[in-house]
């Protein structure tokens, strides 16, 4: 068979620990076999992030604004016990972070349903894409500890010195006091990564906040998305046959465990913080979880929801056997690659992705996974897989569709 030419390249993040071991199995088991791979090689791994002062990091987001799409592997985000592991010069901030303030993206987090890893919610037949505003509110919030009877006012001075003051209350004891804001770039940004990725997965989008209480915060959210909405994307989503829905938020938790998903659910951060993680565990594992950062101009970077699988790694170091689920890390893969074959009209790079997918889904389905869905799957006496066994049998499943 004659490999899949690529025109353009895809921007290629190494990571860390196991997931890198396992960045270089899913290539050479699943893709340099089957595809000319072009990619503009990036080593996030962080003896190399910490070689280069973090620059990496930094070239790596400015070249997905180059290229439009990238791949992930996950990364090792230091903290006090990597400093001295990894003899660090300093404490290099989370690459996700990073990567996220340069792009201005919104990540939207999706499960792999698979038959067999049944969602505690029995109604949900399909994914729900979780996408949470990551700036602003309580995460950028100050704290102040009103240590007994007095008054606290919000106060607001614009450039020319005029200030605006609102009470917040008079307090008789003692008490406790929070400021947040958020600003309407921001709500822009997030808005429009919302509704660009439900036109590119051809789902209907939710939103939800308490506007009926934050009459001023809340409500400008709903506001600028039902603004940027009508004004550009209403039309688009007629022809996609797609709805913005607009809700309260508490409605919205309410209908989400009713409904049977396939939907985007759009959530302020702190709602995303939370929500994200009510969801990713009831649909049954962080391994099968992916990620996908959008930026509000229609860059991509694909991704593993879950982390460096450390413990394994440590295993894996010391010889042992590891059984490390690769499933998200290979979504990751065909995202990014469907995604360049639809941008540069290679429809034989956007086939060869969603046969890697099904042939992934597949594998689990005929009963071979490994360790992590065994121990959860409802299908009886499951094959458990080591790790390089687990992308084996995927090539056999893939080779057999080809
Ligand atoms: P983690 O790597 O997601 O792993 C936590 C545990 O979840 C694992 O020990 C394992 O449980 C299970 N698990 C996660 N992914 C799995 C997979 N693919 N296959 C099988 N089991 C899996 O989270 P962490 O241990 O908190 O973090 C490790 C490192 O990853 C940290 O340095 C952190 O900074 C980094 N991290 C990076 C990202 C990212 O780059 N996006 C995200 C999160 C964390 P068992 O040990 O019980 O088998
Ligand atoms: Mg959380």
């Amino acid at each position: 068979m004659e490999k899949i030419r690529m025109t353009t390249p895809l921007v290629e993040m190494d990571g860390d620990e196991m997931t890198r071991i396992l960045w270089q199995m899913i290539k050479d088991e699943l893709l340099l076999p089957f595809i000319d791979l072009k990619t503009e090689y990036y080593d996030l791994g962080l003896e190399h992030r910490n070689a280069t002062d973090d620059q990496v990091t930094f070239d790596s987001a400015y070249a997905t604004k180059k290229y439009g799409v990238a791949v992930k592997c996950a990364t090792i985000t230091p903290n006090a016990a990597r400093m001295t592991e990894y003899d660090l010069k300093e404490m290099w901030k989370s690459p996700n972070g990073t990567i996220r303030a340069i792009l201005d993206g919104t990540v939207f987090r999706t499960p792999i349903v698979v038959k067999g890893i049944e969602p505690c919610v029995k109604n949900w037949k399909k994914p729900i894409t979780l996408a949470r505003h990551a700036y602003g509110d309580v995460y950028k919030s100050v704290e102040l500890k009103a240590g007994g009877p007095g008054k606290a006012e919000l106060v607001f001075t614009a450039e020319d010195g005029t200030e605006t003051r609102e009470l917040i209350h008079e307090f008789k004891g003692a008490g406790v006091l929070q400021g947040m804001h958020n600003t309407e770039a921001s709500i822009t940004s997030f808005a429009k990564s919302c509704f660009n990725y439900a036109l590119d997965t051809k789902q209907d989008l939710w939103f939800a906040t308490k506007d009926t209480i934050s009459k001023k915060y809340d409500h400008t959210f709903k506001d600028i998305f039902q603004e940027i909405f009508d004004k550009e994307y209403k039309e688009k989503f007629e022809q996609a046959g797609i709805t913005y829905f607009y809700t309260l938020i508490d409605d919205a938790v309410a209908r989400v465990m009713k409904a049977e998903g396939g939907f985007i659910w759009a959530c302020k951060n702190y709602d995303g913080d939370v929500m994200s993680d009510m969801v990713s565990s009831a649909f049954g594992s962080l391994a099968m979880m992916t990620s996908v950062l959008v930026s509000p101009d229609g860059n991509f970077e694909y991704e593993a929801a879950h982390g460096t699988v450390q413990r394994h790694y440590y295993k894996h170091l010391k010889g042992e056997e590891t059984s490390t689920n690769s499933v998200a890390t290979i979504f990751a893969w065909t995202g990014a690659l469907r995604k360049r074959g639809e941008l540069d009209g290679i429809p034989e790079l956007a086939v060869f992705a969603d046969k890697l997918e099904a042939a992934t889904v597949k594998t689990i389905e005929s009963g071979k996974m490994t360790k992590d869905l065994a121990l959860i799957t409802s299908i009886e006496n499951p094959t458990v897989l080591n790790s390089e066994e687990f992308i084996q049998t995927v090539r056999e499943e893939l080779e057999k569709s080809l």
